[in-house]
């Protein structure tokens, strides 16, 4: 059993004025494995008095003190990938080389900052002004379940880049995740109250740092209806914000794709992080003439597919992260039969001799786009196949969304592809699954968020921009 009672605040890990217990579960068996102690909006503030007093002296930082210390940060976290990723297993069911890939991208997220910040200039000349980019100051950074440890590197990292200091609120239901990478990032010895780490409940600690008049920028990533609460609770006080939220990603098979390979792509984008994904191609677009041999290639890729058995490499799909998000995804594929769509693979109930929070994953055909397993963000192994007649109707249908974070092309003929994806409301476009790219921005059109995250664009979200008039005569530095 685990007990967390401790936030990190001034450089060192204190007990939480918080008196709120929380328990954790192992998401495979359904059982509790922990219990952590809340932070409170008292803790929080005393996190955000931290990082305003940190705030001075780490904004003047030169450019090569914070490269040392992003190496150091990323060192640090190296070190733990091994528990990290074990603890990411069993704190929220990842398959062992999720897991893994997960870990590292948190480590290196460090580097890729400390790259971003090598090759940046904070100033800059435009015409006769001399413009100076200035950390933005307190930065706010919360994070979701579904890549804790990665979201508080990646956010924390930009930050300090930037020179801003930090009060990180990671998901309460990844506490142990949290525990160790809080140490990690202890061991890299910044300044006390550059960065703070209370982990608390979203409608607390979340709130009080969407409100707080001296955070001046929150960079936040999770759902849609929590980003926009955000925005509501961070107008008085004119927050900066950066906001990374759901998805509804299309994939679209254009018809000269060779389906056997195709089909499984496909699958593999859509099941992604047992399709606990933001990014995952849930709405696989395919031309309708090709029904019927995409139905029985996703048969068969489905069925080749292993779920459970975590610590196994050939695993593929793991448990949902807790019994509610179990209920939603069960009651999703409830309604995709309710709505009239045909079940292809998957269906309701536990996979065979598996309990705990596992789901089948599931493929639906059939799908109108206006169904509501294909408009709302699912989050869990539910994939929909929607068909098209021409080009065009597929570019219509996949843009039918609210949302607008990533979209998938494939197709052999590259600068056809390119043209798609020139016409897709998507903030990233992914052609035949081509790897990720963490130094290019990343973020959503439309309800899918507001902002970039990753290398330059991530960096400036935490910088405001000065212009200066009348220095003209003087040499740039
Ligand atoms: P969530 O929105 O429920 O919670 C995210 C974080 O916000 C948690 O730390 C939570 O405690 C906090 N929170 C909750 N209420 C709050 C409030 N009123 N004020 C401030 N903070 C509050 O999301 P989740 O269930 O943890 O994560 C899943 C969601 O995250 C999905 O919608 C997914 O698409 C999205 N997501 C987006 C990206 C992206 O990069 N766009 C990446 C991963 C996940």
């Amino acid at each position: 059993m685990y007990t967390i009672d401790r936030i990190y605040i001034n450089g060192q890990f204190v007990q939480p004025h918080g008196q709120e217990w929380f328990d954790l579960y192992n998401p495979s068996k359904g059982d509790v494995i922990g219990r952590v102690r809340l932070a409170d909006a008292q803790d929080t503030q005393d996190a955000i008095a931290a990082a305003r007093r940190a705030l001075p002296a780490f904004s003047r930082t030169s450019k090569e003190q914070r490269v040392t210390w992003l190496r150091r940060l990323h060192e640090a976290v190296l070190a733990k990938v091994d528990p990290l990723a074990a603890a990411t297993i069993e704190e929220y069911g990842a398959p062992a080389t999720r897991a893994a890939w997960g870990a590292r991208y948190a480590a290196d997220s460090f580097l890729n900052a400390a790259r971003t910040l090598e090759a940046y200039s904070f100033t800059r000349r435009i015409a006769s002004a001399e413009v100076m980019m200035e950390p933005v100051g307190v930065a706010g950074l919360i994070t979701p379940w579904n890549a804790n440890a990665g979201f508080i590197c990646n956010k924390m990292a930009t930050a300090i880049a930037a020179g801003c200091t930090v009060v990180i609120k990671p998901s309460e239901i990844s506490a142990i995740q949290t525990q160790i990478v809080s140490e990690a990032l202890h061991d890299a010895g910044l300044p006390p109250g550059v960065f703070n780490i209370v982990t608390g409940r979203g409608d607390v600690v979340g709130a009080e740092l969407s409100s707080n008049p001296q955070i001046a920028k929150i960079s936040f990533t999770g759902s849609t209806a929590v980003g926009k609460s955000i925005l509501r609770a961070g107008a008085d006080t004119m927050k900066r914000v950066t906001l990374e939220l759901g998805g509804k990603s299309p994939t679209l098979i254009l018809d000269d794709a060779d389906l056997a390979t195709a089909v499984p792509l496909a699958i593999t984008s859509g099941f992604m992080n047992s399709g606990q994904a933001c990014i995952a191609g849930t709405r696989i677009l395919v031309p309708e003439s090709s029904l019927t041999d995409v139905i029985r290639l996703v048969k068969e890729s489905v069925s080749k597919i292993k779920v459970g058995s975590l610590q196994d490499t050939d695993s593929a799909i793991g448990p949902m992260v807790s019994q509610r998000q179990y209920d939603r995804v069960q009651g999703y594929i409830r309604r995709g039969l309710e709505e009239g769509a045909t079940l292809v693979a998957g269906g309701e109930g536990h996979p065979d001799g598996l309990s705990g929070y596992y789901v089948k994953p599931t493929v639906f055909a059939n799908v109108k786009n206006d169904m509501s397993i294909a408009r709302e963000e699912i989050f869990g192994p539910v994939l929909c196949i929607l068909t098209y007649r021409s080009e065009d109707e597929a570019i219509e249908i996949a843009n039918d969304t609210i949302y607008g974070l990533q979209a998938y092309v494939i197709s052999p003929d590259v600068n056809r592809a390119l043209a798609v994806a020139s016409r897709l409301e998507a903030g990233r476009v992914i052609i035949n699954g081509a790897p990720h790219e963490p130094l290019a921005p990343f973020g959503g059109f439309k309800q899918s968020g507001i902002g970039r995250e990753y290398g330059t664009f991530g960096l400036e979200a935490f910088l405001e921009t000065k212009t200066v008039l009348g220095a003209s005569t003087r040499g740039l530095q």
